[in-house]
């Protein structure tokens, strides 16, 4: 069986990340998300095993030195990390993987040449919005949505190293660029709108 695509998408926090990848997930057939571990502690109405896997430092260093991890980075003073098996299963079946990953990961996957990730970055339509949707979500102290601007003025420095950039401006229309890069990933690998594989007896000469 063909491979499935693994796509990473990195953005500064409060983008809009979550909200375009929830929408992918249910507009897009034969997508999965890869549910990352961290050792942040979970907002309200994230649950365990969906939003992430939330877990102590300790757990999290014994995972990392166990190599359990396809990559890993601290974050605004949290860890976070990639599980190795779960992204190597899913791609194994032919199901397209999302990461949802920062600057730092991606750096590291792009140095997995075997790896062939497709790298998407989606920025904010303006450092005003940014701020509104960061203060907006309502999930973060004052002092937690200042650490993320400030790291956001970093992140917006290293969109070169990512293959397609994506604007959050109305949300339906980033939702359609992004679905139109897995269509044409998925094209590019000779597979079908879901995700299958072509029947290589078609593509096959004595056919
Ligand atoms: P991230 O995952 O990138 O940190 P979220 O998906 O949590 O960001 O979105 C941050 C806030 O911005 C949320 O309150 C979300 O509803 C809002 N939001 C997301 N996209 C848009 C958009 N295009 N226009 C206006 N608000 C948005
Ligand atoms: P949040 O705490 O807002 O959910 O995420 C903060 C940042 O951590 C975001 O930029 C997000 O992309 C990043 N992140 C989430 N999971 C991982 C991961 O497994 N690895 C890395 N490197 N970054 C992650």
């Amino acid at each position: 069986m063909s491979k499935g695509n693994l796509f990473v998408i990195s953005a500064p926090s409060g983008t809009g990340k979550t909200t375009i990848l929830k929408k992918i997930l249910t507009a897009v057939p034969g997508v999965a998300f890869s549910v990352s571990h961290t050792t942040r502690a979970p907002r309200t109405g994230e649950q365990d095993g969906i939003d992430y896997f939330f877990i102590s430092r300790e757990e999290f260093i014994a995972m990392r030195d166990d190599n359990a991890f396809l990559e890993w980075a601290e974050v605004h003073g949290n860890m976070y990390g990639t599980s190795r098996r779960a992204v190597e299963d899913k791609l194994a079946a032919g199901i397209d993987i999302f990461l949802d990953i920062d600057v730092q990961g991606a750096k590291q996957l792009k140095k997995l040449t075997d790896l062939e990730a497709i790298f998407l970055f989606i920025a904010p339509p303006s450092w005003e919005e940014l701020e509104k949707r960061l203060s907006g979500r309502g999930t973060d102290s004052s002092e937690t949505v200042r650490l993320r601007l400030n790291n956001a003025r970093t992140e917006m420095t290293e969109t070169e190293l990512y293959d397609y950039l994506v604007i959050n401006d109305v949300i339906d229309e980033a939702v359609d660029m992004i679905r139109s890069v897995i269509m044409a990933e998925r094209c590019r690998k000779r597979r079908s709108l879901h995700g299958a594989p072509i029947s290589p007896a078609l593509l096959s000469p004595s056919a």
